[in-house]
């Protein structure tokens, strides 16, 4: 059902032309546009009546209020299975020893005597956090999203994700233990675009945030483009994708497994295997079939995604024209499952994650190898990182000159003031020297 792409025995295109002959979901942010526009206004507007009709709308259920009341939190936590508690705090343990190694410290820069200039990393003051709750209810996306906001240092965060009518119009039972678990005690039941726009206007029950976080459907997505500039955001990580460079050496059925764990997230998930052994590629697709049928999720997600325009095996001459591809590609997450994997995997240029060798599944990184699974997709990955501690800090560069510092240097300021026709610049110069600017005019 998977379909191929042959590209042995040709010159590989360049870049853009070679990106357009992978595939990729067609995830057209711009068309919805139109569509959350009112939806934000509306919520900017009305504020939590708006959101209450969404959540009607949207999720089917009917909700008095939005932000989560103390009581059902420590109530979820109370209720959650041992097993999965375990595993969760296990998950959280792992995201703190990376996320907390991450945290920079600031510089200062002698650049002259007397002249420094320190960064100074400062946290963002609120942000919201956003956890899809659509079609699978995502509580590893709680501990990826606050994990490190906390490790940032983050004064303020709020979480989001949408009404469950199977639970009385709360976020899922699960999300909320896990907020209980990271100490998060400000979550609100709201989901898709309208929950964006709670987050840039603020409600009555919701403060205004600085910055909005977190993976979502084509909506949330859409939203965030909207309201950029208002809010900050992380990369739109849309719908999931796996791609996997492999060779001879690979195991079919952990290719086959891998390639179906991504695409029970979606119909719209793309599974990319780029091999240069046809062997590989045939014995691949062999188990493809067995292990989805023994699996859940069948007809509304995982055929879809296999079968769809944006997942395929892609044949190629060799690793070195295979890594070509999947830096074109860009995947959100990327497996490397070559011999001497990780000296292939350290060539990579393009991916928001990269897993090395047969013991190291994007199913791990999903919920327990310490690394970040909010990941930018749909190529996004040549430009921009997953989440991390720093996606909720910011450098402020702190400068500091002393009188002869400034003298030394008050020509050359005045001079490109002046190319620059900027004389005013020059002018805020030369008032510190009674116009008597060394070396200068
Ligand atoms: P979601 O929470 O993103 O979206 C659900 C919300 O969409 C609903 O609450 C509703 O408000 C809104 N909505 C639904 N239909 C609408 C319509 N017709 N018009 C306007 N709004 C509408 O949950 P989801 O839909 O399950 O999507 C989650 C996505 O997040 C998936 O694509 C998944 O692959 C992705 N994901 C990505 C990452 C990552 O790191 N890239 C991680 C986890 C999940």
């Amino acid at each position: 059902m998977i379909s191929r792409i042959d590209l042995r025995g040709d010159v590989l295109p360049e870049g853009g032309a070679l990106r357009d002959l992978l595939p990729r979901a067609e995830f057209d942010v711009e068309a919805a546009l139109e569509t959350v526009r009112p939806i934000c206004e509306d919520v900017r507007h009305r504020g939590t009546a708006a959101l209450i009709d969404y959540a009607r709308r949207f999720d089917g259920v009917g909700i008095e209020r939005v932000r989560v009341p103390a009581d059902a939190l420590a109530g979820a936590l109370d209720g959650l299975d041992p097993a999965v508690r375990a595993a969760l705090e296990e998950s959280i343990r792992r995201a703190r020893i990376v996320h907390r190694e991450q945290r920079r410290t600031d510089t200062t820069t002698k650049v002259v005597p007397g002249g420094t200039v320190t960064e100074r990393w400062v946290p963002v003051e609120r942000v919201g956090l956003y956890v899809p709750g659509g079609r699978s209810v995502y509580p590893s996306s709680v501990v990826m999203n606050v994990v490190p906001a906390q490790e940032a240092g983050v004064a303020s965060l709020a979480v989001t994700s949408p009404p469950q009518a199977d639970f009385g119009g709360l976020p899922h039972p699960t999300i909320l233990a896990t907020c209980a678990l990271l100490g998060v005690d400000e979550v609100h039941a709201a989901g898709g675009a309208q929950a964006i726009a709670m987050f840039a206007y603020g409600t009555d029950e919701c403060r205004p945030a600085n910055l909005v976080t977190g993976p979502g459907n084509i909506y949330v997505a859409a939203a965030k483009r909207l309201l950029k500039g208002r809010i900050g955001i992380d990369s739109e990580a849309g719908p999931t994708e796996i791609a996997i460079l492999a060779d001879d050496t690979a195991d079919p059925a952990h290719l086959a497994a891998d390639l179906i764990s991504q695409a029970e997230h979606d119909p719209m998930a793309a599974a990319v295997l780029v091999t240069d052994s046809v062997e590989l590629a045939e014995k691949t697709e062999k188990e493809l079939e067995p292990q989805i049928a023994a699996t859940k999720h069948i007809e509304d997600r995982i055929v879809p995604a296999l079968s769809g325009e944006q997942s395929a095996i892609v044949l190629v001459d060799g690793i070195d024209e295979g890594l070509t591809v999947v830096d074109a590609y860009g995947a959100e997450h990327l497996e490397i499952q070559t011999a001497d994997a990780s000296a292939v995997a350290a060539r990579v240029r393009n991916a928001g994650a990269v897993f090395v060798g047969p013991y190291a599944p994007v199913s791990l990184g999903d919920y327990c190898a310490g690394s970040n699974h909010v990941l930018p997709t749909g190529g996004c990955a040549c430009h921009s990182s997953g989440l991390s501690v720093q996606s909720f800090l910011r450098g402020i560069h702190v400068v500091d000159y002393t009188r002869d510092a400034l003298a030394e240097v008050a020509h050359h300021v005045v001079t490109l003031a002046e190319a620059e026709d900027l004389p005013a610049h020059g002018a805020a110069i030369k008032a510190r020297f009674d116009w008597k600017v060394p070396g200068g005019k």
